[in-house]
């Protein structure tokens, strides 16, 4: 299967499943404004504490909650940005969900050598920035990753990530690949 090419297998597999959830809550429906995260985390019933943490290199961690995921938690660095918390929510929902028996785990978002992690970045571009946006950018041939950034409140660097996702996605749909194997 040489289709995948950049993305990781098994955030191929979640994203059917990242797109329920952001149907079911209604999180990306006015592309105008940023996606609202605390509304996806609100109605999959998991807490949000926002807290200074003492060592800063972590920008969040979540807790899995007992074994009916009641109690279920993210936490947050409230040193960091806001577009910083706001990824590191998208990132930690997507380990709460899609990686339970490794939980919980500490680690720094950038320690992309782990495909934990690397996953989850992924997830969070694909909750953040609605591939609608990445597609209008593209049409109108306006506006710059770092627009759109700010636009959408996060980090350029997942926008960057999400235009990766896109084009990857629009070659599977042209079939590409075929031809590129
Ligand atoms: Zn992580």
């Amino acid at each position: 299967m040489g289709f995948q090419m950049g993305l990781p297998a098994n955030f191929v597999k979640a994203i059917p499943r990242i797109e329920r959830i952001l149907r079911y809550t209604e999180a990306h429906l006015d592309i105008r404004y940023p996606v609202n995260i605390d509304r996806i985390i609100e109605k999959l019933i998991i807490e949000v504490e926002v807290k200074p943490f003492v060592e800063d290199v972590l920008e969040g961690y979540c807790l899995p909650g007992d074994s009916r995921g009641l109690g279920r938690k993210i936490v947050v660095n409230a040193n960091k940005p806001v577009e910083v918390r706001r990824m590191a929510k998208a990132h930690e929902l997507h380990h709460l969900l899609e990686h339970q028996k490794d939980l919980p785990l500490y680690s720094h978002i950038g320690q992309v050598d782990r495909i934990l992690e690397k996953e989850a970045n992924f997830a969070a571009a694909y909750y953040l920035v609605p591939g609608k946006c990445i597609a209008l950018c593209e049409e109108w041939k306006s506006g710059t990753y770092q627009e759109l950034a700010e636009k959408l409140d996060v980090p350029v660097d997942l926008v960057i990530k999400r235009y990766d996702i896109y084009l990857e996605m629009k070659q599977w749909r042209t079939g590409l690949d075929l031809l590129n194997p």
